[in-house]
């Protein structure tokens, strides 16, 4: 069976003609061509209602539903004008995928005749048929319906499709009870509730003219690529994402070979591709290159509005394994697919900043802008340190787990990286040198001390969590297949609670009478004092970090088991809840989600282990079995001298197997436990040990068996045939 697929994955990659397509259309003049943006608004709507509209998108004003029918209508003849039959509320459900309700704008008008019709009450609301989206409780089956809601800031578009196209309208999901059913809903009410925080520092600083103040977000995203024959022949890939089997090949990433190396001309094809769909979609993809591990690649757009970095990185992984298929390739967003080969991640690079200010993350060149530069910078220590357990807890998934709980890049234990210099500054104000009395009037909190920061911190740390870079802060932590939105929700909320403590000290101070730069500084040496205990600067994959990250009391939660229970501490319930984010109700909701996808994931894994080992590999153990135990008869029956050896090694591992087999069958019959973290536990208890076994027996097997008898495509096969 393998040999049969590597001959048609050598046969793609060896006779590879790139698919005809009309690229003459220069990439530049590409952008945006798919998206109802603003310029066609202000082209196709009144100047009142773009105002308006623009208002709600830019600076967060109230949307203005009268509007909503004039949209529409403009929005539908630009639509229909693009080819577009049908259009559709695009939401986000829990399980992190996009969903889509499509609809037609036909609509029969009595005389056997149609017309195209859009009103604004069906551009605003929708209601899908949302029952079989996870709610966590949220919704018994009686009270099913859930809404979908326009979200005015993140912009409509038109996915094309050969046979008719759609348009396409990002909505928030909710129930009838207006509890949030989605990824997108706690992004717009984090971002305003860090706005609210944000501004009160600000006007702190003395500025008086302050735009709404936003997080921007950049994703990496990274990925592997396998040919498609070898991926049909891998029932666990097509099941989980991920291999279940196979040996590590004789040759994996130890070369280093692989990244930024040239890239593979079928991979270029298809990256040239993805590039032309995104731009059209108004994605600014911007760079592309090769992984560390073999057969791996990351692509990064250029940062954007948290909301709508989440709206266009959903489409991106949409748009990565669609234009993947077209090549002859499967992308695998799959946090681990190959043991033993890196994993993929999402680095997620978030800053904060608006038109007025800039970004608040840049150290910039004067100690004045140093001063608030790093009060949002201890903003940040205090919330990473204060809430590591959330943010470990938002890019928890049985997936991730290969990752983080695996000690490779990053480790679970949530740090913070600074860079010597800013370090430097930090332990300066810690000591209380960096002082703020030197000058009256101006603000010089170090204007003696303190460099004037650089803007690149130099020194690269690959190995934190959570990492400064210069002008923005990276989290490392999140997965390849996750959505932005948990990480970027739990950023703004802890955020917006470090900003209000730190506005709340410093407009009580002030209104004390003490000089502002004193009660800047004091802020600041509290911080650093009480919480400088995330910042890391070492190497955070060393078995040292796990003993002295104890020791410092910092979290190690190894596993989603572990970490999603820190989405249940009254801090965690607090924080969501008093700044609007999430209500106690919703918040249980997802954990209650995020622990039932866990344990779906685990059995199906678990079974689809089972279903390999009984049905592929053991078959094909037996058959090479039997093939030596004929050659030995014969060999016997000759009187020839018979090295029984391999034939030794091959009935134990096929008795290993066996074993292995019996007893996760055994495990998988077994209750759980009655809650769904019970059933979690006991998935990463029980049936993850048990399916490790099989597997283990199994991979001694791949180097025993004849590799005409091996029934599935190797590592090497599926990681070097490109
Ligand atoms: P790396 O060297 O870490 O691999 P990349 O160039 O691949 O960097 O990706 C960096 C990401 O960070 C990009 O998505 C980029 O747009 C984003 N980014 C850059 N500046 C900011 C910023 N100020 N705020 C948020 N994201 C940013
Ligand atoms: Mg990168």
């Amino acid at each position: 069976m393998s040999s049969e697929n590597r001959r048609r994955a050598i046969e793609a990659v060896t006779k590879y003609v790139a698919p005809s397509e009309d690229y003459s259309e220069p990439l530049g003049d590409l952008f945006g061509r798919n998206v109802f943006s603003k310029s066609v608004m202000k082209a196709r709507l009144p100047k009142t209602v773009y105002k308006s509209l623009l208002n709600t998108i830019e600076h967060g004003a109230i949307l203005d539903t009268t509007v909503a029918d004039i949209v529409a209508s403009a929005m539908k003849d630009w639509a229909i004008e693009n080819g577009a039959s049908h259009y559709a509320h695009v939401f986000y459900p829990l399980t992190g995928l996009t969903a889509e309700k499509h609809d037609s704008f036909l609509e029969p008008d009595g005389s056997g005749a149609s017309f195209a019709e859009f009103a604004g009450k069906t551009l605003v609301q929708g209601e899908p048929d949302a029952s079989s989206f996870p709610n966590g409780g949220l919704r018994g089956t009686f009270e099913a319906r859930g809404y979908t809601g326009w979200d005015v800031t993140s912009p409509a578009y038109i996915l094309e499709n050969p046979n008719g196209n759609t348009l396409c309208i990002p909505t928030v999901f909710i129930s009838w009870t207006g509890e949030a059913l989605d990824k997108k809903t706690p992004i717009l009410r984090s971002q305003q509730a860090l706005n609210i925080q944000a501004q009160r520092v600000l006007k702190l600083f003395g500025h008086t003219d302050i735009d709404t103040v936003v997080s921007y977000a950049g994703a990496e995203q990274e990925y592997f690529l396998v040919d498609r024959n070898f991926f049909f022949a891998r029932p666990d890939l097509m099941s989980t994402g991920r291999t279940l089997f196979g040996a590590r090949s004789p040759k994996g990433q130890e070369f280093d070979d692989h990244y930024f190396g040239a890239i593979p001309e079928r991979v270029l094809a298809f990256m040239i591709d993805v590039d032309r769909e995104l731009f059209k979609q108004g994605i600014p993809a911007k760079t592309r290159h090769n992984e560390v591990a073999p057969g791996q690649f990351e692509i990064a757009p250029v940062f954007e509005r948290a909301n709508l970095a989440h709206d266009h990185q959903q489409l991106m992984m949409t748009t990565l394994r669609r234009v993947a298929e077209k090549y002859g390739m499967e992308c695998l967003l799959h946090e681990k697919p190959f043991a033993g080969i890196n994993g993929s991640g999402k680095h997620v690079n978030f800053s904060i900043g608006n038109s007025t200010q800039g970004n608040l993350l840049d150290p910039g060149h004067t100690p004045h802008e140093n001063a608030q530069f790093l009060v949002f910078c201890a903003a940040v220590i205090r919330s990473v340190h204060k809430y590591g357990g959330i943010l470990r807890a938002v890019v928890a998934s049985s997936r991730n787990d290969h990752r983080l709980g695996a000690n490779e890049a990053p480790p679970a234990i949530i740090s913070i990286f600074l860079g010597e210099q800013l370090m430097d500054v930090f332990d300066q104000i810690a000591k209380g040198g960096a002082t703020a009395s030197k000058e009256k009037g101006t603000i010089t909190i170090g204007a003696d001390s303190l460099p004037v920061l650089p803007a690149d911190p130099g020194d690269r740390n690959r190995t934190s969590p959570f990492a400064f870079t210069g002008n923005r802060f990276e989290f490392r932590a999140p997965g390849s297949s996750q959505s932005i939105s948990g990480p970027m929700v739990a950023i703004n909320s802890i955020m917006a609670e470090s900003l209000d403590f730190i506005a709340t000290e410093l407009e009580a101070a002030v209104a004390a009478g003490t000089d502002f730069n004193v009660a800047v500084q004091r802020v600041l040496e509290s911080i650093i004092t009480t919480h400088g205990n995330v910042v890391f600067n070492g190497d955070g994959y060393s078995d040292d970090w796990q003993v002295e990250a104890a020791s410092r009391g910092l979290l190690n939660l190894r596993t989603t088991v572990d970490a999603l229970p820190q989405l249940d501490t009254p801090e965690a319930k607090d924080l969501f809840e008093k700044y609007g984010v999430l209500s106690n109700r919703e918040l249980a909701s997802r954990m209650e989600v995020y622990l039932e996808q866990y344990v779906l994931s685990i059995q199906v894994e678990a079974k689809q282990t089972l279903e390999m080992a009984k049905t592929l590999i053991l078959p094909a153990a037996y058959r090479y079995q039997a093939e030596l135990a004929v050659g030995a008869a014969a060999l016997k029956k000759l009187g020839t001298e018979y090295d029984s050896s391999l034939l030794d090694s091959v009935s134990s591992a096929i008795g290993e197997l066996s074993t292995g087999i019996t007893a996760l069958a055994a495990a998988l019959d077994h209750h759980g436990g009655d809650s769904t973290y019970d059933e979690a536990k006991y998935g990463c208890d029980s049936l993850i040990p048990a399916m490790d076994a099989v597997r283990s027996a199994a991979d001694a097997l791949e180097h025993l068996v004849a590799d005409d008898l091996w029934p599935l495509p190797t590592y090497q096969e599926m990681l070097f045939i490109l």
